[in-house]
């Protein structure tokens, strides 16, 4: 049973290369968490760092028996890393906060969001009140992703929140069922629904290192959300050929009266060079399209783990 008053909380924190944020983020959350007399967990996920980030967080583990560590093979990407630590959660916990380890969450919002969790509300989202040192493009094309995605999709990406939330033990339940490869992790705290909240708070910038995002990494993401959460392009890959067949029907008649009342010549080559090539353009996009999809069937249908632990440190004292 969840125990909505007094919760056990588990923190989920992936990390990759942040051997000199590990340290600020685990005091400034436990000096938050300290403050609310529940019982805590903390799960790092060491995502197949290539620096001392895992000297690091053994060196927690050593000293707090709350400090649990997952240990991947290899980089797996963050949205593995997240699920991995929700899947490593105890059976007594009773609400769930994925938190980065570069200390752009302010912890202290954990306080706001565990108030709204004892008025009963399952999820939590901490929206960005302020996007704090992001160039002028990144906010136009991230304000442009969410009205395409919520468009397309039947679910309600909530704008400026990223994985920082709350989920309680039954949201939690629901979001482990969904074991798909291919992880848009904002996408599917949405699907699940559940009664949610809302707390603000203005994102700091990083505390030390660099974000691991690029423009190239975006579009994935953008890319990755709309064909996780909807079959829409390929519909809208019907319509273009629907669109294309019914002006090329048009054309035809065209030239036939064109044909028959003024016995045109043939003025062939133009116009037979913008029709192969644009047909030949709009195929190329409606197969990219189908392709989209039948890649993701191919990595389902593998049905390969969605990742690989090396070790876990926890307090069953396996080290
Ligand atoms: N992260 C991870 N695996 C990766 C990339 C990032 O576990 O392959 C972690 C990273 O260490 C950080 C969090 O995911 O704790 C958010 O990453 P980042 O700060 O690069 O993203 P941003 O805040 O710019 O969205
Ligand atoms: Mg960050």
């Amino acid at each position: 049973m969840e125990n909505k008053n007094n919760p056990k909380i588990a923190v989920v924190i992936p990390c990759y290369n942040e051997e000199k944020n590990i340290e600020a983020c685990y005091n400034s959350l436990v000096n938050i968490l300290n403050q609310t007399n529940c019982k805590y967990d903390l799960i790092f996920v060491n995502d197949g760092s290539k620096d001392n980030t895992l000297e690091k967080l053994i060196n927690l583990h050593k000293s707090d028996s709350n400090v649990k560590i997952i240990d991947f093979s290899r980089n797996f990407g963050k949205e593995i890393a997240l699920s991995a630590g929700l899947d490593y959660v105890d059976a007594d916990t009773d609400a769930v906060i994925p938190f980065d380890a570069d200390l752009q969450h302010p912890p202290e919002v954990i306080l706001q969001m565990l108030e709204k969790y004892k008025e009963g509300y399952d999820i939590v989202n901490a929206v960005r009140s302020k996007r704090d040192g992001e160039t002028f493009l990144k906010k136009i094309t991230s304000k442009l992703f969410y009205k395409i995605i919520n468009k397309l999709t039947d679910i309600e990406i909530p704008k400026d929140v990223g994985d920082f939330r709350l989920i309680s033990r039954d949201a939690l339940e629901a979001i482990k069922g969904i074991r798909e490869r291919k992880r848009f992790m904002k996408g599917i705290f949405a699907w699940v629904g559940f009664k949610t909240a809302s707390v603000y708070y203005e994102r700091a910038p990083r505390h030390s290192g660099k974000t691991k995002w690029n423009y190239i990494k975006l579009i994935d993401l953008a890319i990755e959300g709309i064909t996780s959460f909807s079959a829409a392009p390929l519909r809208l890959a019907s319509l273009l050929g629907l669109l294309v067949s019914f002006v090329a029907f048009l054309y035809a008649v065209w030239i036939i009266i064109a044909k028959l009342a003024f016995g045109n010549p043939v003025k062939g080559y133009p116009s037979m060079m913008v029709a192969i090539l644009f047909l030949g353009g709009v195929q190329l996009i409606t197969i990219g399209i189908i392709g989209e999809y039948i890649g993701r069937i191919y990595e389902e249908v593998k049905q390969r783990p969605l990742y690989i632990v090396k070790k876990v440190y926890d307090r069953s004292g396996s080290e």
